[in-house]
């Protein structure tokens, strides 16, 4: 079941960072007008509209001899945590491109046979009035090899049922939909 979300954030409710005061085009003052039912940061020059989306992610589930690869995060936030391969998807960039990218980038491994579970949408836990969309993919190692990268200060295969509590709602969430898929429910 869908978690329940607060009711859709307002300009004022805005992340700092979304809290824009002039237009990105011609640096007019912005001003707040109705569009689409939402009160939003309009320009009344250019009419250019200020339409905040969530930040969009790919983890994946990496099928390995011996379990599933989980990385161990060399960047802030969470530094130090166990988690399966995760990153934004670019702008222009498939969800699928992004996953296979991500391994690559965060395991040195290359994937193939990639499929989708599920997908998670939720607020920032640095930040509860951002929000992420994840796409949870799995995929099996077909090449590379596995090593820590800059991303990465440790690699490891687990076997599934060793599996740790994974921090993030999004990989939980991942997990338990492979899981599912495995026995068919
Ligand atoms: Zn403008």
């Amino acid at each position: 079941m869908a978690e329940a979300m607060p009711a859709l954030p307002t300009p004022d409710q805005y992340p700092a960072v979304y809290q824009f005061k002039f237009c990105p085009l011609d640096a007019t003052p912005l001003i707040r007008q109705l569009k689409h039912g939402l009160p939003r940061l309009c320009c009344p020059a250019c009419g250019w509209v200020w339409y905040p989306n969530p930040s969009i992610s790919a983890t994946v589930i990496v099928e390995h001899a011996g379990g599933i690869v989980l990385a161990r995060r060399a960047l802030p936030p969470d530094v130090g945590i166990w988690h399966l391969p995760i990153g934004h998807i670019e702008f222009g960039e498939q969800p699928e491109a992004a996953a296979i990218r991500e391994v690559y980038e965060e395991t040195g491994l290359e994937i193939a046979e990639l499929r989708f579970l599920t997908y998670e949408l939720s607020p920032s836990y640095a930040d509860s009035r951002m929000f992420y969309i994840v796409f949870g993919f799995v995929g099996r190692a077909v090449g590379g090899t596995l090593q820590p990268t800059a991303e990465s200060s440790e690699v490891a295969v687990v076997p599934l049922a060793e599996l740790p509590e994974l921090k993030w709602r999004s990989q939980r969430k991942t997990v338990a939909a492979y899981r599912a898929m495995l026995t068919g429910s």
